[in-house]
């Protein structure tokens, strides 16, 4: 037990964080471009927060989370997603007083009991962006080309946006109830779970995985159906400016999230050669969650990658870039009297800023010389008992072999000129 991580948790070993950092990095620029802040929340809020900000008839609420009491007797979770705890947060700090429109990314942890697999863990992480205060259709448009510029940005092809449009409470309990009376002489033959997602959120049968409750769903009324003028008019608008910026879409009747506050547009991206898990991308529109969370009534929309089934997807399609570590010099030693004057060498190329190293482990010449190619070394300083006494060091160009005699108060300076030209 000891050595082994928790069911469902993975470690992210340093090759592995080349790449997240790799990831990171093109979020952080494509934010930029967009004009999304980042904000960073606690891992874990309140158990109430969650309970209200994903509704208490979801399956996260109802079997994944992670809830324990704290020794203060408090009602803990550790984040499931992080939308609640971004609202919370904008809520807490009055967000709203400096603009209108907040644009907020996150990239972080996330944790589910959910039954592992590939591409589906307990622990994971979510690039998410979040978007409050603005009911306009371009919005929703943005957030939607930001992900899939993102996505495209990384090189990845073969993503399918699905698109759709779950109503508001105005039109949504007509689509209800027909949809309701659609299944009705359904009910016995549908899955436990639909049973129970009948009287509390019916839409939810809709996006039931369970073949059979698939099978039967087929030719239920569609929400695009049912929806009222506003609704129908922003769900126009939004298809519109989707294919003004070229983006190809697929309407998808069955993207249905059944609770009250979620409103208009719901969107997901799937990358299909990722099988079972091929959904890299949720977001959807929520204008009642704020004030459900307790603030007054702000339009606002978000979504949520998941970074995991990213690096599956760049795997797959082998674009993740080659992360050969470069080093301007290593400095080797020949023998141990050497190494106090050059450690005293690798302090002053660090502190001119040379990415440098050295061996610790008392290695031989030829292993140290070994380990410079292998770290892709552009230089070699060599020092023993005669540079030593001579106050200087022997500098290798580790890529023409070449090597000469450089006085050690001259070295940073060599090496700028050979290095930095
Ligand atoms: P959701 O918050 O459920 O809408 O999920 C948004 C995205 O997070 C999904 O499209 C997945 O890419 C990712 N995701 C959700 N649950 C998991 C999980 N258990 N493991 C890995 N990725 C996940």
């Amino acid at each position: 037990m000891l050595t082994m991580g928790p069911r469902g948790t993975k470690d992210i070993l340093p090759d592995a964080s080349e790449q997240w950092r790799f990831v990171e990095t093109k979020i952080r620029s494509v934010c930029d471009l967009y004009g999304y802040k980042e904000i960073r929340t606690p891992i874990f809020e309140h158990t109430e927060l969650f309970l209200r900000g994903i509704g208490e008839t979801t399956d996260i609420v109802e079997k994944e989370m992670y809830s324990f009491t704290d020794r203060g007797k408090r009602n803990i979770t550790l984040r499931p997603e992080n939308t609640a705890a971004v609202v919370r947060a904008y809520l807490e700090h009055k967000l709203y007083a400096d603009t209108p429109l907040n644009k907020l990314f996150y990239i972080g942890p996330m944790f589910r009991y959910d039954r592992p697999q590939a591409g589906r863990y307990r622990q994971f992480h979510q690039f998410g962006v979040e978007a409050i205060g603005a009911s306009n259709a371009a919005v929703d448009a943005e957030i939607i080309i930001l992900a899939v510029q993102f996505l495209k940005a990384l090189g990845l092809t073969e993503l399918k946006l699905n698109i759709n449009s779950v109503g508001c409470p105005k039109c949504r309990p007509v689509y209800r109830e027909k949809l309701q009376a659609f299944l009705h002489d359904k009910l016995d033959e549908l899955c436990h779970d639909c049973q129970s997602r009948y009287d509390r959120n019916p839409m939810r049968v809709l996006d039931c995985k369970n073949e059979k409750c698939a099978e039967l769903s087929q030719g239920a009324p569609e929400m695009a159906d049912c929806l009222c003028d506003e609704c129908n008019t922003h769900f126009n608008q939004l298809k519109n400016l989707l294919k003004t910026a070229n983006i190809e879409f697929v309407l998808n009747p069955r993207l249905v999230r059944g609770l009250d506050y979620y409103t208009k547009t719901a969107f997901e991206i799937q990358y299909s050669p990722l099988g079972a898990q091929s959904a890299v991308c949720g977001g959807g529109r929520y204008d009642g969650l704020i004030e459900e969370c307790g603030g007054s009534s702000t339009p606002a929309i978000g979504f949520a990658i998941g970074l995991e089934r990213v690096l599956l997807a760049l795997e797959k399609q082998s674009l993740l870039p080659d992360f050969e570590g470069t080093l301007d010099a290593l400095v080797v030693t020949l023998d141990i009297e050497s190494q106090s004057v050059a450690f005293k060498i690798l302090c002053d190329l660090r502190k001119a800023n040379f990415k440098s190293d050295m061996d610790f482990a008392g290695r031989s010449l030829k292993s140290q010389m070994k380990q410079a190619n292998k770290v892709g070394a552009k230089y070699a300083i060599i020092i023993g008992e005669d540079e030593v006494k001579e106050g200087s060091v022997m500098l290798k160009n580790m890529q023409t072999g070449e090597q000469e005699k450089v006085e050690t108060k001259d070295l940073v300076d060599k090496l700028y000129a050979e290095v930095r030209d």
